[in-house]
């Protein structure tokens, strides 16, 4: 067992709207359930319509000070909740670990993930100039700005509830404008615990707010007319529905959707780095990661030799409490989640795939009603099989063997998505290729798990992606301003 505690409050979760905690009064809500020892840690009450409005109105009232206050001003809250980050990193942890299920390892490093974006928003001084030319006519000079926009929102996923809201808040904040999260009903505590941090570190009143809620609460977001903008990220099918809605009521919107993610291993690749890595980047985190490796496409030489490495690295895997250091990986978010990709494994069977390690039936001692799922290990996946084109969101690698670089990437470009590939490979030539032709928004070349700094935008292409301007980095300053332009002549006294 690690050092973190477990959790005993049950948690009645609130908003916090305009400074102030306050119980969201929708009738609807749902359990927050420990995934792995089936606990309940806590209840979700979902928000009202009139609880939106409020968040809307405050946050605009919010917008009318903070948009005009000294960018120097604007930072110094984001360095406090940098430091307060750093100082509850363990209780994040501990909270994190118990509501979604992945193991310490991953909880940490996701919430160090996030802690980046905080520090690259403390950057907004420099990355928020838009440029100017003196003498751009004669005797005239021009001068572009960047202006906040009001409200904005973000709406996130359940599998890195400590992560994605900070790939929004402190870029949207810095830049001026106000910002409501819409955090996962699914484990939404990690948000609660972040906004207690909020709390603390010097914002003022109604510049940032936590909303709870379901699909109806989107939807009141969605269609809000005090909303600038929003920010989406989940499955393909809501983030597609949430571009259109958001765009129909005259929003900004960036939506990131599903993924289906491909490796291509060469013959002049280090083999066991290769295997090593795909396994890991397929099972981390369970498998409920946009970025996890569900596809590796092998060349024929080495085919066998692979799939030996990466069945002996996943009899390796533990599955377990994500409490337990030892863990690799944890409990899936919900039993129905752990069904359906138990499901996908018996369609591959059905397909004909030859599954070579099968993690569907799994016990953990001491949680034995958790939702386990086990590594699952595929091979000779056709490219017309639903295990190789739908994405599964589980511990389940599909194998299959290529004639050379060029029939893979012709193979992962047949793809609806496009959310990271990685290359493993000792030629340039394999690499430049790749990195030129496979139709992908986050592309590593023998880097395991394509995960982007977080001064970098995180790509994401075709149904992984709905919108121009993507989450983290300069982007985000994109989307959260608008430029205006200054024409100035002023005659001689
Ligand atoms: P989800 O789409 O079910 O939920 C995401 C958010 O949308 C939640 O806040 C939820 O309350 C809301 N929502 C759900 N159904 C809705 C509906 N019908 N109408 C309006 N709002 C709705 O996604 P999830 O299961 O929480 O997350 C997993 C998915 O997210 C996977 O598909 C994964 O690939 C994707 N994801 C993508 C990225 C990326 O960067 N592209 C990153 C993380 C996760």
């Amino acid at each position: 067992m690690s050092d973190l505690q477990p959790l005993t409050e049950d948690e009645q979760v609130q908003n916090y709207v305009g400074g102030e905690w306050q119980s969201p009064t929708s009738e609807d809500g749902q359990a927050v359930v420990n995934p792995a020892t089936k606990e309940e840690l806590g209840y979700v009450a979902f928000s009202s319509e009139s609880d939106v409005d409020e968040a809307v109105e405050r946050g605009q009232e919010a917008f009318e000070d903070w948009s005009r206050r000294p960018v120097e001003d604007r930072i110094q809250p984001l360095f406090a909740f940098k430091q307060l980050l750093e100082d509850n990193i363990e209780e994040l942890t501990e909270v994190l670990v118990q509501e979604h299920g992945k193991n310490v390892h991953e909880a940490r490093g996701e919430l160090r993930r996030g802690i980046e974006n905080v520090e690259v928003a403390c950057g907004i001084p420099t990355m928020m100039q838009a440029g100017s030319i003196p003498n751009a006519a004669p005797n005239i000079d021009e001068t572009a700005v960047r202006r906040p926009l009001g409200v904005f929102t973000a709406i996130t996923p359940f599998n890195f509830p400590g992560m994605i809201p900070l790939w929004f808040l402190p870029y949207a904040v810095a830049t001026g404008n106000s910002f409501i999260l819409k955090p996962s009903e699914q484990d939404p505590l990690v948000a609660e615990k972040l906004f207690e941090l909020i709390d603390q570190a010097g914002f003022p009143d109604g510049v940032v707010q936590l909303v709870h809620g379901s699909v109806d609460t989107v939807n009141t977001l969605l269609e809000h007319e005090g909303i600038a903008g929003v920010s989406f990220v989940g499955s393909t099918p809501v983030a597609r529905h949430v571009y259109q809605t958001a765009a129909e009521h005259g929003k900004r919107v960036q939506s990131q959707g599903g993924a289906k993610n491909h490796v291509i291993v060469t013959e002049s690749a280090d083999l066991e780095f290769a295997a090593e890595k795909t396994v890991s980047s397929s099972y981390a985190c369970g498998g409920e990661r946009c970025l996890a490796n569900d596809v590796a496409l092998v060349e024929e030489s080495v085919y066998e030799e692979f799939t030996d490495l990466v069945v002996e690295a996943a009899e390796n895997q533990t599955v377990g409490y994500g409490l337990d250091e030892e863990t690799d990986i944890g409990a899936l978010i919900t039993p129905e989640h752990a069904d359906s990709v138990r499901n996908y494994v018996e369609t591959g069977v059905q397909e004909g795939a030859e599954l070579l390690v099968d993690g569907r039936d799994v016990t953990v001692e001491g949680y034995e009603d958790g939702n386990f799922v086990g590594p699952s290990v595929f091979a000779d996946v056709t490219e017309d099989m639903v295990i190789a084109r739908e994405e599964v969101f589980g511990p389940v690698l599909a194998l299959a063997s290529v004639e050379d670089v060029d029939a893979a990437i012709e193979r992962l470009n047949t793809s609806d998505f496009g959310n990271a590939a990685s290359l493993f490979t000792g030629r340039g030539a394999d690499a430049r290729k790749f990195r030129h032709e496979a139709d992908v928004g986050n592309l590593g070349v023998n880097v395991g798990t394509s995960a982007p700094m977080a001064f970098f935008h995180f790509g994401g292409r075709k149904d992984s992606f709905f919108g121009d301007l993507h989450a983290q980095g300069e982007d985000m300053i994109h989307f959260y301003t608008d430029k205006h332009v200054y024409i100035e002549r002023w005659p001689d006294a």
